[in-house]
């Protein structure tokens, strides 16, 4: 790829190692009808892995001037689709189908908008096998009473069983990045508690991690805070404590009754 033009705006960082490679494709726990996802193939490196299992692989670029390099990879269960994922109507393209694994290596600046744009669609993937910065991924997967546990982890948890896999460093890419990344893995929870608003519950739980270091009556002043009182005290919490406390389920119960 020598004579390729890398662009930045587009965070193009392509993986080099072959291991790692390996590694990610290997993550993935396929059945033979499912479809593989992947979004932002380059080079298509991890493509030409993926086609190898025989599963339909669907996978959406946005740079045009990778389409010399993706076209010789080309065969019968690969479709490559030359758009901007965040602006596909994914059901245009996948249905209601329940057998979506996503695969992507996605740039650092739309990996929030990548991730909740599957649940703003309510499509939510079976699996999701993503490389992000290694910040973002402790964020992402990260625990009640840690410090990175914030809104994003919430509201992931709710529909996402979480796992850190492994972290890549910096020089596995090209052009090498200013920081290590992190592979994690999303499996679609498989039975949940009833979320009657997700709209309702996304701005619960984005108000109460508002100033960090403030406590649940600060950060919900606005809120009947009687009723969030009444669901804290089942758990033996109460409106000192804060956002970063609670675990994702007693948020989705004060959303269910505000
Ligand atoms: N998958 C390759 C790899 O792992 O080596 C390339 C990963 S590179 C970090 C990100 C890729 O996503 C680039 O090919 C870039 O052009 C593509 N991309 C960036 N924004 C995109 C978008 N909105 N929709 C689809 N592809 C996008």
């Amino acid at each position: 790829m020598e004579k390729f033009n890398f662009k930045k705006k587009y965070g193009q960082n392509f993986i080099q190692n072959e291991d790692i490679l390996n590694r990610i494709v290997e993550s993935f726990d396929l059945d033979n009808e499912d479809i593989i996802l992947e979004i932002g193939p380059g080079a298509g490196a991890l493509t030409k892995k993926l086609i190898k299992f025989g599963n339909d692989v669907v996978a959406f670029e946005i740079d045009e001037t990778l389409k010399e390099y993706l076209k010789g990879i080309s065969t019968s269960n690969l479709k490559v689709i030359f758009k901007d994922f965040l602006e596909v109507n994914l059901r245009d393209y996948f249905g209601d189908s329940d057998k979506i694994n996503v695969i992507a290596n996605i740039p650092y600046y739309i990996t929030t908008p990548i991730i909740t744009k599957f649940i703003k669609e309510n499509f939510i993937p079976k699996c999701m096998v993503l490389m992000v910065q290694k910040e973002v991924a402790l964020r992402l997967c990260a625990k009640p009473k840690s410090s990175d546990y914030g809104a994003i982890s919430v509201i992931l948890n709710y529909f996402f069983d979480l796992d850190y896999l492994f972290t890549v460093s910096k020089e596995d890419f090209y052009p090498v990045p200013n920081i290590d990344s992190a592979i994690i893995k999303l499996n679609k929870k498989s039975a949940n508690i009833n979320l009657k608003s997700y709209e309702k519950f996304e701005k619960l739980v984005f108000d109460a991690f508002k100033q960090k270091r403030k406590n649940l009556r600060n950060n919900l002043k606005s809120y009947d805070l009687k009723k969030i009182e009444e669901i804290l005290s089942k758990y033996s919490l109460n409106l000192t404590n804060r956002a970063e406390d609670l675990d994702y389920i007693i948020f989705v119960e004060i959303s269910n009754i505000i």
